[in-house]
């Protein structure tokens, strides 16, 4: 599930996936630093990922968590740690892809977004189908037409918050994929659920909206044979790459929500 622990073998893994039609988004894993300089680091690596990526032109941007990049410390501190990724995502022309965490911090991401992009800069949210607050926000970013991934949502979350239910998730998941997809905000479908894959991609047949308006999203490992699949049915996939010495917490999410997967 992780392409190395460092940037040359991310990007050797971004090259065999762009040989085969794949997009990539890379993930320097790390999560929820607590001070300034561990922030700051994570931030260079990104910046180092960002350059890679224009130098060898390949079909690949970037994935963030914003408690990697000091969420923890105030929106203020965070703005300022990610201003050089935010720049050398403008000067390269590398979209940046801000993930969504558990929902202590929604607003304080969907709020860095916001204002990330009044600066001009090119970055979209990710908006969780289980939380009950995403039709609204949704709402927002159809009319702003932004770059959205939609996801199901990795965090354990209380019944006021989200739904609990598979079937209320999945309704939810195609309704605002068909949401975005009908703004042209060219979204995200981030998800390895057959299910998902084939209700997104009849809705969109019968809307007449083409497979050049969004793209499906896969992690990297899961699921190779769908992944595979899609791109052989002419549909956008992009790889979810992540890299870095931080793997653990990240393989243990995977090895969780799939325990076969330790075999
Ligand atoms: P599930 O509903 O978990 O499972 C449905 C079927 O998918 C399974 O029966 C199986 O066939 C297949 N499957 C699912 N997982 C695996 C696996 N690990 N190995 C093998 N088969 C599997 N969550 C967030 O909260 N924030 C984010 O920013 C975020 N970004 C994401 C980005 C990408 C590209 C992807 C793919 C997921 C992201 N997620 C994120 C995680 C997401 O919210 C779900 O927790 C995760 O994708 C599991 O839901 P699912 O729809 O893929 O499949």
């Amino acid at each position: 599930f992780v392409a190395g622990t460092t940037l040359d073998q991310a990007v050797e893994a971004v090259r065999t996936l762009n040989a085969t039609g794949a997009m990539a988004t890379l993930d320097v894993l790390g999560e929820s630093v607590e001070d300034r300089a561990a922030a700051d680091r994570a931030a260079a690596a990104y910046v180092e990922a960002i350059e890679r990526i224009a130098a060898e032109g390949m079909d690949a941007n970037v994935s963030i968590k914003l408690t990697q990049m000091g969420l923890d410390l105030g929106v203020e501190e965070c703005l300022s740690v990610l201003a050089p990724v935010a720049a050398a995502g403008a000067t390269h022309g590398v979209f940046i892809r801000i993930d969504m965490e558990s929902s202590d911090y929604t607003d304080r991401t969907l709020e860095v977004v916001d204002r990330l992009r009044a600066d001009g800069f090119d970055v979209g949210p990710v908006i969780q189908a289980y939380l009950h607050r995403s039709p609204a926000d949704v709402e927002q970013l159809a009319a702003e037409r932004v770059r959205t991934r939609i996801c199901k949502g990795a965090y354990a979350e209380p019944p006021e918050v989200a739904h609990q239910d598979r079937e209320a998730i999945g309704d939810a998941f195609v309704s605002l994929s068909e949401r975005l997809m009908e703004a042209d905000a060219y979204p995200a479908i981030a998800t390895h659920d057959p299910e998902m894959i084939g209700r997104v991609s009849a809705s969109a047949l019968e809307r007449g909206i083409g497979p050049e308006r969004f793209e499906f999203q896969l992690l990297y490992g899961v699921r190779r044979d769908l992944q595979r699949r899609l791109l052989a049915d002419g549909y956008r996939m992009r790889v979810y790459v992540p890299y870095g010495t931080e793997w653990y917490p990240y393989f243990m999410r995977r090895l969780a929500e799939r325990p076969a997967n330790a075999l």
